[in-house]
């Protein structure tokens, strides 16, 4: 098969041709959909004794996927473009309905079916067309000095909030996430409104409805055209790749005593720890000559070496089971 190509840098992703891009990503498309649009609760994984170190065992992606979310991001590494404006639909200005559910793994609303406006996000060198909203959700970890899943320079934050999106024509998803800033003080929040509501829902399956103001959640989106750009994949089983990921630069923020209601009534912490970042390019919007772009240094790249003997440790029985292999092979051609 020739093998895939994804660029994020451009609306082009490649596999065989056309037709079997299409096939591809509507396979794609059948199998995770489940997941982001209604919100997957599955059993076989958590964040607790089946928590990521296992997911691998029943979503082997998880543990060999080259291209795994979240990652660490190395703000000198990053390479500087220019990127086109976010255009957001006025939806995201408005009060609107969202359903809320616990879905055993954190709490994710949903805008509602039939619902007049529709929830769409273009430009930010995404895709060529819309990209609909599927849901948004939370992670949050287990105190303020942890719970967002990408990290900045090794900086973890105390959560992470994220606007998942689909193009419904290319089947390609993109998340917009936001890191939170976990604070003491703060009035008039949208988040701690959403919290209030969501902390009631302690039973998975749990349902109720909430009003919200997406552009408030995203802070206003203030400084939205600083933000980071790289391909990776869900941060959930089955950890699918192919996702196009923003993580804006400017956190929002939510009260810690927020972030301890939901550790109090929901879960205890709900995020992914950074992944190989291996030879992924991570792009920046804003250019600040601080930062040099070093990108293809070595030190910028890490990579899981697979080789022959990958796994293999060469200790002394392990020496001697090769030579014994060699002998044999000698012997059985009639070399000796
Ligand atoms: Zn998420």
């Amino acid at each position: 098969m020739v093998p895939v190509h994804i660029s994020i840098s451009n609306k082009r992703i490649d596999f065989l041709d056309n037709n079997s891009y299409t096939f591809a990503m509507n396979i794609i498309h059948l199998l995770i959909l489940p997941c982001i649009v209604y919100g997957s609760t599955d059993t076989t994984w958590d964040y607790g004794a089946l928590g990521p170190d296992m997911w691998a065992e029943a979503y082997p992606l998880c543990g060999n996927g080259m291209n795994q979310s979240p990652i660490n991001i190395v703000t000198s590494c990053t390479v500087y473009k220019q990127f086109q404006e976010f255009n957001f639909s006025v939806g995201y200005n408005e009060l609107l309905n969202f359903s809320l559910t616990n879905n055993g793994h954190t709490i994710i609303a949903e805008y509602g079916n039939g619902s007049v406006s529709k929830l769409l996000v273009s430009g930010g060198n995404l895709d060529e067309g819309m990209f609909e909203l599927q849901n948004f959700h939370l992670h949050w970890g287990l105190n303020p000095r942890q719970g967002s899943e990408h990290t900045i320079d090794e900086k973890k934050y105390s959560g992470e909030a994220h606007f998942v999106h689909l193009n419904h024509v290319t089947s390609q998803i993109a998340v917009l996430g936001f890191l939170v800033e976990g604070v003491e003080h703060l009035e008039n929040s949208a988040w701690t409104k959403y919290i209030d509501v969501a902390s009631a829902l302690k039973t998975t399956g749990n349902t109720t409805m909430f009003t919200a103001n997406l552009t408030s959640l995203m802070n206003n989106r203030s400084n939205s055209d600083n933000f980071f750009r790289y391909n990776g994949s869900l941060t959930t089983p089955p950890c699918t790749e192919g996702i196009i990921w923003t993580v804006f630069k400017t956190p929002i923020q939510i009260r810690n005593s927020d972030l301890e209601m939901l550790r109090a009534n929901l879960f205890a912490q709900d995020f992914r720890e950074p992944q190989p970042k291996n030879m992924r390019t991570v792009y920046r919007s804003v250019f600040q000559q601080e930062s040099s772009s070093r990108a293809q240094d070595y030190c910028c790249n890490t990579r899981k070496k697979r080789s022959l003997f990958s796994g293999a440790v060469l200790s002394y029985s392990s020496i001697k089971y090769y030579w014994a292999i060699i002998i044999f092979t000698y012997w059985f051609n009639g070399l000796f």
